[in-house]
């Protein structure tokens, strides 16, 4: 069976991700990533939630109200200082991560992510990434200044050496209306 975007990025994630390892959802939103990330590291492992707006970041509080898990760091603020939250929480491995880009579902469709900050969070996370690890990007594209991220990322990921990542690309190609599609990358 074919799976849906979310089912397939998440079905990545959870069949490279162990329990008790340390993981990123570099864009929190509404929390159905975090919730996930959340229950798949349980509770010897943690979650650091990224977003720029208060607004996602009590959503995903909310989203996470009724989960027993105590292992979601948020933190507002860029994706893009990345580097400077892994070292002051002493992380030094990663063992997945989840970019949902565009915007906050039924909130300020304005705020997006950009070229700029996706592709320097995704430098970020790449050195530290467990080997085998993935980073999984779900690439909306359909809203304005969507294409213009869509292909800094495209380029940036298939520009990465072949001995050093796999990087695959998931979308349905006979979708209406821009459908999303998965840009996942694995560390060899
Ligand atoms: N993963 C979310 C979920 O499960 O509900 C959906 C994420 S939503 C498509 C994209 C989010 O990215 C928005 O909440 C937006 O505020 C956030 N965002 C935009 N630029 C960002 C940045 N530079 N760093 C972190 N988050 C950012």
């Amino acid at each position: 069976m074919l799976m849906n975007i979310i089912n397939y990025a998440h079905y990545l994630l959870e069949s490279s991700i162990d329990k008790g390892e340390t993981v990123v959802d570099a864009t929190c939103g509404n929390g159905h990533d975090t919730l996930f990330l959340s229950r798949v590291v349980g509770q010897s492992g943690k979650v650091l939630a990224f977003d720029i707006q208060e607004e996602a970041i009590e959503n995903t509080k909310q989203a996470l109200s009724e989960s027993s898990y105590a292992n979601v760091s948020f933190i507002l603020d860029s994706h893009a200082n990345m580097t400077t939250h892994l070292k002051a929480q002493n992380i030094e491995l990663v063992g997945g991560a989840i970019f949902n880009l565009g915007y906050l579902p039924k909130g300020d469709k304005t705020i997006i992510t950009n070229r700029e900050s996706t592709v320097e969070a995704i430098q970020h996370l790449l050195p530290v990434l467990k080997t085998n690890g993935l980073v999984v990007l779900v690439v909306y594209h359909g809203h304005e200044g969507g294409k213009d991220e869509m292909h800094a990322v495209l380029k940036y990921a298939m520009n990465l050496s072949q001995r050093s990542y796999h990087v695959l690309q998931y979308g349905f190609i006979n979708q209406q209306n821009n459908p999303p599609f998965i840009i996942a990358i694995q560390k060899r």
